[in-house]
């Protein structure tokens, strides 16, 4: 039977503003298409062998818990670039994508050394960026995601960080910002991504309004062990409610 294998890295220091919800959306979403799930939440300190896993999340943090994630993250770098390698699938929110840059600078001036499976940078800023956004996704990724019928080419969340995060030439932003923040305020970008890593600002939980981009991941965490898999399509129209409610809130239709 098809098993969707899960690790939940840091999850008692890493989980702002709901983020471990994803997790629950992941594992419902893969049973309600008949599959099996199976989620180990990893402490600091804890060795793993991330070939063992489809797919590895990483939550929000504060910048205290950053700093204690950021430590162990260094020990477990070899085993999770090989997966990633081989097609790891990697889901990271606000502090937990920081991690995955090469360094974030956070409110003190003090370096967190990511360990730079993702080319970005990330320096806190004196404002936090608080609220509401809307993303018109990337079309590399909406081609993907519009194969599996008609879902909307946007993503909804809520952010609140003080890092600006700068995308280097080999990482994708998730998408425009429309609404709001996003990476750095600046360049317009939301989140990043390469091979198979997704990060994202934005919580919410995030997949909790962006089915669309949920079933992307388990499409693509299945594909290695189980190549070929479909995933039939669920009753989203309370999820893409919930989207739109966002959208119209953020662009004036109520
Ligand atoms: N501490 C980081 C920042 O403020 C990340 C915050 C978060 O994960 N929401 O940018």
């Amino acid at each position: 039977m098809i098993k969707l294998r899960i690790c939940h890295l840091y999850p008692e220091i890493l989980n702002l503003y709901g983020d471990t919800g994803n997790i629950r959306i992941l594992q419902q979403r893969s049973t309600w298409r008949g599959f099996q799930t199976e989620v180990d939440r990893v402490q600091p300190g804890q060795e793993l062998d991330f070939s063992d896993y489809d797919l590895v999340f990483l939550g929000g943090g504060a910048d205290f818990d950053q700093v204690l994630a950021a430590q162990d993250l260094e020990q477990k770098r070899g085993s999770l670039e090989s997966a990633v390698q081989d097609g790891l699938v990697i889901l990271a929110i606000c502090g937990g994508y920081q991690l995955l840059g090469r360094y974030y600078k956070n409110q003190t001036g003090e370096i967190v050394p990511g360990i730079g499976l993702l080319d970005v940078y990330t320096e806190a800023g004196a404002k936090r960026m608080k609220g509401d956004v809307l993303v018109e996704l990337d079309q590399g990724i909406r081609a993907e995601i519009d194969d599996v019928g008609a879902r909307p080419g946007t993503l909804v969340g809520f952010e609140n960080h003080s890092g600006r995060t700068y995308l280097g030439p080999t990482v994708r932003p998730l998408g425009r910002v429309l609404k709001g923040g996003g990476n750095n305020g600046e360049d317009r970008c939301e989140g990043a991504w390469c091979k198979n890593i997704f990060a994202t600002y934005l919580h919410g939980p995030f997949l909790s309004k962006n089915p669309h981009f949920a079933d992307l991941l388990i499409s693509r965490a299945l594909a290695r062990r189980w190549p070929g898999t479909t995933l039939a399509p669920l009753d989203d129209r309370l999820e893409y409610q919930a989207h739109q409610v966002i959208k119209d809130r953020l662009t004036g239709f109520w």
